[in-house]
């Protein structure tokens, strides 16, 4: 089955391109992404909203307009396989999840989905095969409201120069930047 305009051996060769290696969770995350997609109505300027920071915001990039840098991609770190395609302006859409119940027929797909298999146990040629046989049928559709005020879509506002690292930042975080405040994930090494 193909995977948005990709033929599987295509998507795969863009996936190790893009996301280093053709990870299983891509792969499923495009016919989530396919699914979704096909399922909303034509025309729809959409938005996704992620569930994990694992694999799937990968595959709404590969397959979407929708990317973290255009702000068309939120991330809720649920931890969970699924994400929901929606109206930019009503957040109407459509929220794709794998559903546990229609992984009867696809032992192995289950056994990585669940974590039941160590990585040397998981057997990944049979994986990929289920994966790419499966296709859509393990997804599960349902029609959704995002509630747009949750996610992060304004622009940074006015801008000023941080007084303790002379860095531009946006006024809104207060009179220092947040780096200075917080203390930045970084410090300066030789
Ligand atoms: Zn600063």
């Amino acid at each position: 089955m193909n995977i948005g305009p990709y033929e599987f051996s295509e998507f795969k060769e863009l996936a190790v391109k893009f996301h280093g290696y053709a990870a299983p969770g891509l792969l499923i995350g495009g016919y989530m992404t396919t699914a979704a997609m096909a399922a909303l109505p034509a025309g729809v300027l959409f938005e996704a909203l992620v569930e994990t920071y694992n694999c799937l915001p990968d595959a709404v990039q590969l397959l979407t307009p929708c990317s973290t840098g255009n702000k068309r991609l939120h991330v809720a770190p649920y931890g969970k396989t699924a994400l929901s395609l929606f109206d930019k302006y009503t957040g109407r859409g459509i929220r794709a999840r794998v559903d546990p119940g229609l992984l009867g027929p696809w032992p192995e797909i289950r056994a990585w989905i669940m974590k039941e298999k160590s990585k040397e146990e998981q057997d990944e040629a049979l994986l990929e095969r289920q994966i790419a046989e499966a296709g859509t049928t393990i997804i599960a559709l349902q029609p959704v409201s995002v509630d747009l005020s949750r996610l992060n879509r304004k622009s940074d506002g006015p801008l000023a120069v941080c007084p303790r690292c002379g860095e531009s930042f946006p006024t809104a975080h207060g009179s220092l930047c947040r780096a200075c405040t917080e203390g930045a994930p970084y410090s300066a090494a030789s």
